[in-house]
């Protein structure tokens, strides 16, 4: 039982979901009841898109997808949700954009590495793991291929056929993106004027911080330094109703014989991606873009993230180099912090 001050400005609350610690702090409105409807709405999200509950929509399809391989076919017009359609329509498009470093078509691999049920252990990192084999990573490799899936509408119900025997759809690198969005949208219903989202990194700051006058005053969001273990913030960035998605090494990943086993896969090489960027974080209002674009730019590296990038005008990007320095087309909105 709560009491108090129902008016009182600031609450959170923070629940598991999405394979992730999920916060959400209300600024105002705060009831439990509005609570309840934004984490059931994640949930939903969750039953469709989760490749680790066995029930969901895609986990359902990977299944048929599997027993497709084992008598030789494939899967066609398996029906899906307009939700989970419109997700994978566009994680399709950011695949033929990227020219597959990103692809959503990737499942088979992140279950080889076994990236999304790695455990959290005592001394605070992932694993033990045993690395897959090359033979077992060819395997896999075979099975990506988002040019083999495709969507198709018939009479106002919606179907994907995965053209290739054994396919695996996975949405991790998006799902949180789109959840968040979808979680924008009740704010908005609800007449919510200001609040926070954060789906395990994955940042919705929606509204302003404050209004005085007729100045909004922006949110101050950190951007971890991805260097230090303790993962301070390295910079700042200031916005007002914008989604900070950010994708690096250090948050997901495993050691084994002393080397660093993350969780973003080069579809190409079926190894974890490695490039001359340590981590990328992408501004815009979009949540669901900003999270696919942060996966795609850090598989892609600086060189080719930055010319992709200018695909997307209104979207801002911070990309931290290996080397240590860092690339960004925000201006005035970014503070790098000192030491
Ligand atoms: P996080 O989940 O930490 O926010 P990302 O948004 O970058 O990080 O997504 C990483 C997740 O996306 C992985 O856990 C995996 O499920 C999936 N994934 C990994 N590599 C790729 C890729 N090249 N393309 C699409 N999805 C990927
Ligand atoms: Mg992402």
């Amino acid at each position: 039982m709560s009491y108090g001050c129902k008016s009182a400005k600031n609450s959170s609350q923070t629940r598991l979901a999405l394979g992730t610690v999920c916060k959400i702090s209300l600024y105002e409105k705060g009831s439990d009841e509005l609570y309840e409807k934004l984490f059931e709405r994640v949930s939903q999200i969750e039953n469709l898109m989760s490749t680790t509950i066995n029930e969901s929509e895609i986990s359902r399809l990977n299944e048929a997808s599997r027993n497709a391989l084992l008598e030789n076919s494939s899967v066609s017009d398996f029906p899906i949700s307009f939700e989970t359609y419109s997700v994978l329509e566009e994680a399709l498009q950011i695949a033929r954009m990227s020219n597959g470093a990103f692809d959503p078509s990737i499942g088979a691999l992140v279950k080889l590495w076994n990236i999304n049920s790695l455990t959290l252990t005592d001394d605070g990192t992932y694993g033990p793991e045993i690395l897959p084999s090359k033979e077992q990573i060819e395997r896999a490799i075979n099975l990506v291929d988002y040019k083999a899936v495709d969507l198709h509408e018939k009479d106002g119900r919606y179907f994907v056929s995965l053209k290739k025997s054994g396919l695996q759809i996975e949405l991790g690198g998006i799902a949180k993106g789109y959840a968040a969005d979808e979680l924008v949208k009740i704010l908005r219903e609800n007449d919510v004027k200001k609040a926070l989202i954060d789906l395990g990194g994955n940042i919705y700051a929606y509204g302003a911080k404050d209004v005085e006058g007729e100045f909004a005053q922006p949110w101050k969001i950190g951007i971890k330094n991805p260097f230090q273990n303790d993962h301070g913030a390295m910079m700042v960035v200031s916005c007002v109703d914008k989604s900070v998605v950010t994708s690096g090494a250090y948050e997901r990943f495993f050691m084994v014989a002393g080397k660093r086993y993350h969780h973003i896969l080069d579809p190409k090489s079926g190894y974890p991606s490695q490039s001359d960027l340590e981590s990328v974080s992408i501004i815009s209002e979009n949540s669901m873009l900003s999270d696919s674009l942060s996966t795609t730019c850090f598989v892609m590296g600086f060189d080719k993230a930055s010319e992709f990038m200018k695909n997307f005008e209104d979207v801002k990007y911070i990309f931290i180099k290996s080397d240590g320095s860092i690339e960004s087309n925000c201006s005035d909105e970014l503070k790098i912090l000192e030491g």
